[in-house]
């Protein structure tokens, strides 16, 4: 999978921060104004991780019936931090796959 860099280059960070792309690669100086990848990374999260936190909740509550504080330790961090690290790799993947598809 492709690493959070410029499609053009591969040097250049894509991001700033968590999730906000920057204005132009810092290496080849290619414009991202164009990048549009729309509500399609958030999309991707919300069905795979959604079916994995679902899954498994189900899973272990029909299994061993925990106390609903084991499921708020389990399950909270895996979104937080599995929806940040999906969101980047799938925008990452959307934005390659526009720049190799369409270009800019
Ligand atoms: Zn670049």
């Amino acid at each position: 999978m492709a690493k959070a860099r410029c499609p053009r280059c591969g040097q250049g960070p894509l991001f700033t921060g968590l999730l906000n792309l920057r204005e132009k690669c810092s290496s080849c100086g290619l414009d991202y104004s164009a990048i549009d990848t729309g509500d399609g990374p958030a999309v991707f999260v919300v069905l795979i991780l959604g079916a994995i936190v679902t899954g498994g909740a189900l899973w272990l509550e029909v299994n061993y019936e925990p106390p609903i504080w084991l499921h708020l330790v389990i399950w909270l961090p895996l979104i937080l931090v599995g929806s940040i690290y999906m969101l980047r790799r799938i925008k990452t993947a959307l934005i390659h796959q526009q720049y190799r598809k369409l270009g800019w």
